[in-house]
């Protein structure tokens, strides 16, 4: 089997070990007689790797009592209107930070279904820093304040957090479950869970119990979070499939050494790479502050657009595909989540230094 690096930045790379378990399962799941895509969502198949797969959760993040796990639909997409929805009652006002190309969605949304504070605008350095976090405060009256803990086109990455008065809300769909933190600080924390969790198709919400309250009951019955919390994520047919391997997933990530081990392996990783451009008598240049680059997705530039193809192609031809950047900012762009191996990477630092070598 030949299997490439693969540094897209979503639908990403999965631990093979995961892939193998779905593999042999796909057909007849676990001597049920029946593959588990099958099965029925009511199922006692089913029932266990549903129940298993948000206590996998509960027990990675250390979620408190007090929250309720969620396992939905629609992307994380979704969650940019039903966040806003449910949390901030009409005529109400919320907070957002606007740091790069998801926050921008996130924010379109909002504004939308009320009045947004804008409390950080990184426009005017094109998205490649953030704001102190002790800076950063909510306004009075604002239903929540929103952060993207991630941004994974611009490549810049909260370290900490803020600490607000209003309820913090962060999409974490390009970084949750890579290193520890503290759920109590948060009011809701959502992700799709194809750059980390497994494949498209399924989005994690982690929200605080309180804010299920908020829900007005004029919103339809799926857009509303108090109905899967009612009935388990059940509500309707879940993505069974993606459930099954975000399971798959988390129980490699378990075997890994957890969020801990996780971290200090997707520092490692990171450092490598962002050595490797400092290193490059620029060469390689990241056009993102040192204070906030991301873990999870490395940017950087050549000294042309056309060595940048050049570069991607011949990564390529090597057996490293999807190291090109967005479309919205050009460049490059590696990303090295849990599942990219070391190996992955010093492969990439290696081609860099010998591209750099021919090209200088
Ligand atoms: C990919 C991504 C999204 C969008 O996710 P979908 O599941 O495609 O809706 C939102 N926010 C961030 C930070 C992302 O990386």
């Amino acid at each position: 089997m030949a299997r490439v690096y693969n540094f897209y930045a979503g639908p990403a790379t999965l631990p093979v070990e995961a892939l193998q378990e779905a593999q042999k399962n796909l057909v007849d799941y676990e001597g049920s007689g029946l593959s588990l895509i099958e099965t029925s969502h009511r199922s006692k198949e089913y029932d266990a790797v549903h129940t298993a797969t948000i206590d996998l959760i509960k027990e990675l993040l250390g979620v408190p009592s007090g929250y309720s796990v969620l396992l939905l639909g629609g992307g994380a997409s979704m969650q940019f209107g039903m966040v806003p929805m449910n949390l901030m009652p009409q005529g109400g006002s919320c907070d957002m930070t606007l740091t790069g190309s998801w926050a921008k969605k996130a924010l379109a949304d909002a504004k939308k279904l009320g009045t947004v504070h804008l409390v950080y605008d990184g426009g005017d350095s094109a998205f490649t820093t953030l704001p102190d976090p002790a800076s950063v405060q909510s306004s009075a009256n604002s239903s929540y304040l929103h952060i993207t803990s991630n941004e994974t086109i611009e490549g810049v990455q909260w370290k900490r957090f803020p600490q607000t008065e209003a309820p913090l809300v962060a999409d974490m769909s390009s970084d949750i479950l890579s290193r520890p933190l503290s759920v109590d600080q948060f009011g809701i924390i959502y992700a799709g869970a194809q750059k980390n969790l497994g494949p498209s198709g399924v989005t994690i919400v982690i929200i605080r119990d309180d804010l299920l309250e908020r829900a007005p009951d004029s919103l339809p019955a799926y857009l509303n979070y108090r109905t899967h919390a009612k009935s388990g994520s059940l509500y309707n047919t879940p993505p069974v499939f993606s459930i099954y391997m975000v399971k798959l997933v988390l129980e490699w990530l378990q075997r890994q050494g957890g969020l801990g081990a996780m971290a200090e392996r997707n520092r490692k990783k990171a450092a490598l790479l962002y050595d490797a451009i400092e290193t490059s008598g620029s060469f390689y240049r990241c056009p993102v502050d040192p204070r906030y680059r991301s873990d999870m997705n490395v940017v950087f530039r050549l000294p042309s657009e056309d060595l940048e193809k050049r570069f991607v192609t011949e990564a390529g031809a090597t057996g490293m595909i999807g190291l090109k950047g967005h479309r919205s900012v050009g460049g490059i762009r590696a990303s090295i989540y849990n599942a990219m191996p070391e190996e992955g990477v010093s492969k990439l630092v290696s081609f860099m230094s010998s591209f750099a070598q021919a090209h200088a």
